[in-house]
């Protein structure tokens, strides 16, 4: 996603909850900024942060059952 198009974005969003159900690269112009963005509020996220909340984006789709389960 445009760096701009994901500035825009978190200006729509504003302060809602969002659960980044989807990260994409973020770019300026062509080249990647090195960040990621979520799709859906605009969300910065380095990439640790980014395969962080992809993580947590995982468990909470997997529930409860699982991580008792992985004990
Ligand atoms: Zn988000």
């Amino acid at each position: 996603m445009e760096y701009l198009a994901a500035k825009k974005l978190r200006e729509e969003w504003g302060d809602k909850p969002c659960d980044h159900p989807a990260i994409e690269k973020e770019y300026y112009a062509d080249t990647h900024t090195l960040d990621y963005v979520c799709v859906q509020c605009g969300e910065e996220f380095t990439v640790l942060e980014m395969l962080e909340a992809k993580e947590n984006f995982r468990k909470s789709k997997k529930g409860r059952k699982v991580l008792l389960s992985s004990h």
